[in-house]
């Protein structure tokens, strides 16, 4: 329940249009049960009028027919359509809301969740909680207000007729709902994990089809997502049994009130106590409350589901970033030397330190190369300085203050990374590119891919800058790609340039090439190589080596050349 009072603070700022259409679904109901109650006294009154020869006034109740049957469509229509608009504004609060709280996440927060787990949460659970408002609290409230409504009308005319009325409707209203959640609960939670399950479970079959064909595991990925649906299809099935038991069971106990009423009603009439056509009254009024319980059944099935929703999202926000940002960020400094005192840095649940006791300077304007086997820990130290993690013990230094007093954006604006990991995001190549600088010009742009040595290839292309690129459009070669985003972090034009294995899966020629053009963007900046490969390392102010997360040697390429025999092995 915790979750969704947290819930409904979340829904504040909606409270107007919520409120609203509480306000008109309350208004159709109360408009039907008029309705129904006064054509029922309406026709027996006519009927008993008609049979005793005397004539009465049928202009009012007509008049007040028609009313109520105005207000009932209008009511349902506005309803609609204030409902739609507020579940409309909540869900895409909701989104921005959750959004907001992913982005400080990423990527030490979220690593612990599948992107399939991800995209489900975003999607599935947000649209499942806005069923908490349309299925479950407006329903409810207007419930409780609308039979509150009917018990308290039936008491101006007989008490045992409002106990009645009040006994049926909380029977239908609470304990039948009571029992529905009692016997869904467990399969309503199961249905939300299932869906996710399915989802995360196609997400990883299609996004690793390649990987799953080349080893034959595509058939065994295909049985697993089956297997999946074939769960979540029974669970459905047997939540669809339990809603269509519970329809029945309301059904049958508006009857039975309904019946309960006219037979205590009878001996009213008899004597007098209530006029003959109220009786007929009586019968179509009783049957016209249970509509105000009648979502309840699903209301609370359905509360089932949204509570596992909101406990998932909630648990997002709860989520804590490795990375802590500072209550009042320093100011950027001025100078841009690097320095890493004694860093410690342990991943979550691995079993050994990625970085063991790094001491570092790297001074402004200098180029620095980092060589190491595969695991040595050469990305996490860049991921480090980027602020992505934060080191466990020790220091890391930008222009003499800590990075841990400096917010992480401002960290990141200073150091402009190229990394083997190139992520290109569906849309032309221009909006690519201007991910890193929004109000680049067009000139701005083909100075920096001519620097890149991209413009004459995007030129070649029939849409040039405007042509597609990432999953709906071109897709790119890898060398074209890692040019791209060398791109990209020229139009950013940070002081500090990292490449982190910025020719790692290219063959050895495009690799050559590229290191050529990477050579002449290192001129004016602080440079960090991460790199395995001999190219461009005697330009290099200072070469460390590392290996399983300690520095074990260091020195420019020539010394090192001289003092370490396995240093050799990168030529
Ligand atoms: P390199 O870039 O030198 O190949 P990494 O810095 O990527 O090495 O990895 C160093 C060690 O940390 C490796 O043992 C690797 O398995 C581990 N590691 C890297 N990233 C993560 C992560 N996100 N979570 C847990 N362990 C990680
Ligand atoms: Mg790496």
């Amino acid at each position: 329940m915790k979750d969704l009072w947290r819930l409904l603070r979340l829904f504040r700022p909606y409270a107007g249009w919520i409120a609203l259409g509480i306000l008109l679904s309350l208004a159709t109901l109360i408009a039907n049960i008029a309705l129904m109650a006064v054509s029922g006294w309406f026709v027996a009154s006519m009927a008993i009028a008609g049979t005793a020869g005397v004539s009465m006034n049928y202009f009012t109740p007509a008049a007040i027919i028609r009313a109520c049957a105005i207000v009932r469509t209008g009511g349902r229509y506005g309803e609609r359509l204030v409902t739609h608009e507020a579940t409309l504004r909540l869900l895409s609060g909701l989104r921005v809301w959750l959004y907001e709280h992913l982005e400080p996440l990423a990527p030490s927060g979220l690593q612990r969740y599948r992107s399939g787990d991800l995209l489900s949460r975003i999607r599935a659970d947000i649209d499942t909680l806005d069923n908490f408002y349309l299925r479950v609290l407006a329903p409810t409230v207007t419930a409780v207000l609308g039979g509150l409504a009917c018990g308290l009308f039936l008491l101006a005319d007989d008490s045992r007729l409002a106990l009645i009325l009040a006994a049926f409707l909380v029977l239908a209203g609470i304990g039948l709902p009571w029992l529905v959640r009692i016997l869904g609960d467990a399969s309503g939670r199961r249905v939300v994990s299932l869906k996710s399950d399915v989802r995360a479970a196609t997400v990883d079959g299609v996004q690793g089809l390649a990987e799953l064909q080349a080893y034959g595991a595509a058939g065994a990925q295909a049985a697993k997502i089956a297997g999946l649906s074939r769960q979540l299809a029974r669970e459905q099935q047997r939540l669809s049994g339990i809603t269509g038991l519970s329809q029945g069971a309301l059904a049958m106990s508006a009857n039975l009130a309904m019946w309960l009423i006219v037979w205590t009603a009878i001996p009213l009439v008899r004597d007098g106590a209530i006029a003959p056509p109220e009786l007929a009254m009586l019968a179509l009024y009783t049957l016209a409350a249970f509509e105000a319980v009648m979502p309840l059944p699903a209301a609370f099935q359905a509360l089932g589901e949204t509570q596992a929703a909101a406990r998932r999202i909630l648990e997002i926000a709860d989520a804590e970033s490795q990375v802590k940002e500072p209550k009042n960020p320093a100011a950027l400094p001025q100078g841009f030397g690097i320095t890493l005192t004694g860093v410690h840095f342990t991943y979550p649940e691995a079993d050994r330190p990625a970085l063991a006791g790094i001491d570092l300077d790297f001074p402004e304007g200098k180029k620095v190369a980092l060589i190491g086997p595969t695991g040595s820990g050469k990305t996490t130290l860049v991921n480090l300085l980027l602020r992505f993690w934060a080191p466990e013990r020790g220091h890391i230094t930008l222009g003499g203050d800590d990075i841990a007093k400096l917010r992480g954006e401002d960290v990141r604006r200073c150091i402009a990374v190229v990394s083997q990991h190139t992520h290109l995001f569906t849309g032309t190549i221009r909006d690519n590119l201007r991910l890193a600088k929004p109000e680049a010009s067009q000139d701005e742009l083909e100075q920096a891919c001519r620097a890149a040595e991209l413009h004459d290839f995007i030129l070649a292309q029939p849409d040039g800058y405007e042509t597609q690129v990432g999953e709906a459009g071109l897709a790119l070669s890898g060398g074209q790609a890692r040019r791209l985003t060398t791109a990209r972090a020229l139009l950013k034009d940070a002081p500090i340039l990292v490449l982190d294995e910025p020719t790692e899966g290219l063959d050895n020629p495009t690799a050559k090439a590229l290191m050529r053009t990477l050579a002449t963007l290192m001129t004016e900046r602080s440079v960090l190589l991460v790199t395995h490969r001999a190219e461009g390392l005697a330009d290099m102010d200072e070469i460390l080596v590392l290996e399983r997360g300690r520095i074990t040697a260091r020195g420019d390429h020539r010394h090192l050349l001289d003092s370490l025999p396995a240093y050799r092995v990168p030529n």
